[in-house]
């Protein structure tokens, strides 16, 4: 209702003195329900107070009249996930004890390089993958055989890196989903469980290599978390997964990864967990209440007709990974209090890389964790002291409480993704025309336990999702007043428990 159009000055008082003005007649509201509150909140408080909260509550009715001129403002409702009891279960399961048993058992191996020795039963890679294979065999009994563990091996042939045709395997642990319409979309996490001294050779395969941080601690959250979640179950499936070959060039992750695009696998997120136990940096900074995760932002497999969608609707910061990065944070943080997920817009640290790179070089969504300050004096180190300084990746240099802290980063974002639907697909806008609102249009989920959608925008200058709103069982929906030009927009998929799915971001127009 516009009377006439107050002038610039006006309006702008208009639109601060509104705010008060609904906070007051909402408790008018309130107390105007119950005589007896009406005395003792209002008519038991001095004339004075009560002359200022009618008088503003008049002025409220006057500024009634100007709502029509008060600007357009998105819908400000939160990111308004709800913590899942099962989730907060499983998390409270993950214990630190069983993770540094397991790392200490894993540097007692002595050296996990990819060349040594694969038929000692003490020492080398050979008897640290046997000793791995056990522990998931245990977990798949406790599990009541739910937990599924295959080898796959290969023979790596030749590069820089391995001289000789060499033996991998990657331990596999697999948590079948229960969902039919969702156990063939799959969430993997790894970490990898060869070692090196890589600075002093990187063909060492017979001096220690203890690798408590790189990368028993990784390989050590991925078995506890197998071992907890494999008593629970999800809708789609879960892998777990140890490999080798990472210092040789992520090798026993790049043949997963092959073999997943090969076989056509829906793979619907990966993480790595590499270097995950250091909380005091070699730069003297300590740091326990914090984890790293890299996010590439533009596709490393992008095509050229992708590039150009991508630079005509501004994409460069919602690859899926990125999504993936936002979901880890949001995820994590509601169950996590006081420990922040820290995302790093690029795909690893400076000229570096890890395994989640040959998943992303396929086409598949995936991150990296790591630790927020390393120590770059004690990874792929002959342990020794030279001139009063310590080196070598040794396992008391790990936080083990730490290390279950980032399990537990995982085991939330996993839970989440795969109890949550798949993630809406054929998100769009209705037409690439020039609007004042935007149309996003989805198609419909198969899930029996589909509850709707929930659309989250930010503006474009933003990392994290600022706003959502649950809209129910639809597949399309107006935001009023909001343009996509000014608006990042995506869309999740939630199941009747409010598990949310990963967010898909409108690719074409
Ligand atoms: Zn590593």
């Amino acid at each position: 209702m516009v009377f006439f159009t107050p002038p610039v000055k006006l309006r702008l008082w208009i639109t601060v003195a509104g705010e008060p003005y609904f906070v007051i007649v909402s408790y008018l509201h309130c107390i105007h329900l119950s005589p007896h509150s009406v005395k003792k909140h209002l008519w038991g408080i001095s004339v004075k107070r009560r002359a200022i909260i009618l008088s503003i509550c008049f002025l409220g009715m006057i500024l009634t009249a100007f709502q029509g001129v008060r600007p357009a403002r998105a819908i400000q409702v939160q990111q308004s996930g709800k913590p899942n009891p099962q989730i907060e279960k499983i998390l409270g399961e993950i214990s630190s004890t069983n993770i540094e048993a397991i790392i200490r058992k894993l540097v007692s191996f002595g050296t996990r390089h990819t060349l040594s020795s694969q038929d000692d039963p003490a020492r080398g890679i050979g008897a640290a993958r046997r000793w791995i294979r056990e522990e998931f065999d245990r977990y798949s009994r406790e599990s009541g055989g739910r937990l599924q563990i295959t080898e796959d091996e290969f023979i790596q042939e030749p590069t820089q890196r391995v001289p000789q045709p060499a033996k991998l395997v990657n331990v596999v642990a697999t948590l079948p989903g229960t969902q039919g319409e969702s156990k063939d979309r799959i969430y993997l996490v790894s970490g990898h469980y060869d070692s090196c001294v890589c600075s002093q050779g990187m063909l060492d395969a017979t001096s220690d290599a203890p690798g408590a941080n790189d990368d028993a601690s990784g390989t050590a959250a991925v078995m506890e978390m197998a071992r907890v979640m494999s008593k629970y179950q999800f809708d789609a499936t879960i892998v777990f997964m140890a490999v080798p070959g990472e210092e040789q060039g992520l090798l026993g992750a790049t043949h997963w990864a092959e073999n997943a695009l090969k076989n056509k696998l829906n793979i619907g997120a990966m993480i790595t967990n590499d270097i995950i136990g250091n909380t005091i940096g070699g730069n003297g900074v300590r740091d326990n209440a914090r984890v790293r995760v890299f996010s590439e932002g533009v596709p490393s497999n992008e095509s050229e007709a992708e590039a150009r969608t991508r630079q005509s609707v501004g994409g460069e910061n919602d690859s899926t990974s990125r999504q993936l990065a936002r979901y880890i944070k949001e995820t994590a943080e509601l169950y996590l209090k006081n420990f922040n997920v820290t995302l790093i817009f690029r795909r690893d640290r400076y000229g570096r890389g890890g395994d989640h790179i040959p998943f992303l070089q396929r086409g598949f969504t995936a991150v990296r964790l790591t630790e927020p300050n390393e120590d770059f004096t004690r990874q792929h180190q002959k342990v020794r002291e030279e001139n009063g300084i310590k080196y070598g990746d040794v396992a008391d240099m790990v936080d083990f409480a730490y290390v279950a802290q980032v399990a537990r980063v995982n085991a939330a974002a996993m839970a989440g993704m795969a109890l949550a639907p798949a993630p809406p697909l054929g998100v769009k806008f209705k037409s690439g025309r020039q609007e004042y609102d935007t149309y996003l249009t989805w198609q419909t989920g198969k899930e029996p336990d589909l509850a709707g959608y929930r659309i989250v925008w930010r503006e474009t200058f933003q990392p994290l999702w600022q706003h959502s709103i649950d809209v129910g069982n639809v597949t399309e929906f107006v935001m009023r007043s909001l343009s996509k030009d000014d608006y990042i927009f995506a869309v999740q998929a939630l199941d009747k428990d409010g598990n949310a799915s990963l967010t898909s971001f409108p690719k074409s127009r």
